[in-house]
């Protein structure tokens, strides 16, 4: 028996149409990243295809995997195996946060802090997959980059980011914050763990697939920030700064504990929804 040609078009709008069935509200574009990664097209390519072009059964069938597991609240990313930031196609997996764009502000601060040709030693701490270390390397090769995380399976994933996007020149360190870090810095960024303990339940699907302790910020989200921002004074030149993403709800606090710890020029740098994303301050001159 011959099976009905299943064609571009066809697989496309049957995927939507399941996607969006299970709830997933970026259901056309889902079907089609996925589409693309199983033909091996980009997301470009695959829209400008004959849309009669016929999928061989193996084609057809990994396809349809992928979607099931989509449907279940598996992310994109983790299914493809890539998330794309700050232009750079960024290596992930089940060990490591997927990046989000609201991570790019952590970017975009420390970027405006070093000048192009700058030779600063930075210090990316809770690298996860390296995506800021990686990307602060491609801006700003002439600065010496450390990145460091807890997680010893999160360091796999960033060390492979850092061979293929930046040529290994990154030098990882395994340390539960700054346990295992010396020397003195003159950028220390983080994106810690910021979520409350009882908030992650509540949060979509595609986020109870990702690493609890990636996210898990303690009873009020801060407990990491508090020791972070404590302990970073020692590891930071004078006049240097120290760059936190956190949840906007939690700046205020953030601001109070900055000025605790004696830093000074207190400032925020806002995400794409204008909202404060970042934090930095710098420590006496
Ligand atoms: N921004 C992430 C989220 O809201 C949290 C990242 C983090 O805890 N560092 O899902």
């Amino acid at each position: 028996m011959t099976r009905q040609a299943v064609t571009i078009r066809k697989a496309l709008y049957e995927a939507a149409r399941d996607l969006h069935s299970a709830g997933i509200e970026t259901s056309v574009l889902d079907a089609q990243v996925l589409l693309g990664e199983v033909l091996h097209k980009n997301r470009t390519a695959l829209i400008a295809s004959e849309p009669f072009e016929q999928l061989s059964l193996e084609q057809y069938k990994r396809y349809r995997s992928l979607l099931e597991l989509r449907c279940s609240g598996e992310c994109v990313a983790y299914l493809i195996g890539r998330r794309e930031f700050w232009g750079l196609d960024i290596q992930v997996g089940q060990a490591v946060l997927v990046p989000r764009p609201e991570t790019e502000t952590l970017v975009e601060a420390a970027l405006s802090l070093l000048v192009p040709d700058s030779k600063s030693t930075v210090l990316d701490l809770c690298t996860g997959s390296g995506a800021v270390a990686v990307a602060l390397k491609h801006e700003r090769p002439g600065c010496t980059i450390y990145a460091s995380d807890i997680s010893k399976d999160a360091l796999v994933v960033a060390q492979e980011n850092a061979r293929l996007l930046c040529e290994n020149a990154i030098t990882f360190i395994h340390s539960d914050l700054f346990e295992h870090i010396t020397g003195s810095f003159d950028l220390i960024t983080a994106n810690p763990p910021y979520i409350p303990t009882d908030l992650i339940k509540l949060l979509p699907p595609e986020v109870q697939h990702e690493p609890i302790i990636a996210l898990d910020g303690g009873l009020d989200g801060l407990s990491l920030i508090r020791k972070l921002i404590a302990q970073a004074a020692a590891y930071l030149a004078p006049g240097a700064s120290l760059l936190i993403e956190a949840d906007p709800s939690q700046m205020p606090k953030l601001k109070q504990l900055f000025a605790l710890n004696a830093y000074q020029d207190i400032r925020f740098w806002h995400d794409l929804s204008a909202r404060q994303r970042v934090i930095g301050g710098n420590t006496k001159q």
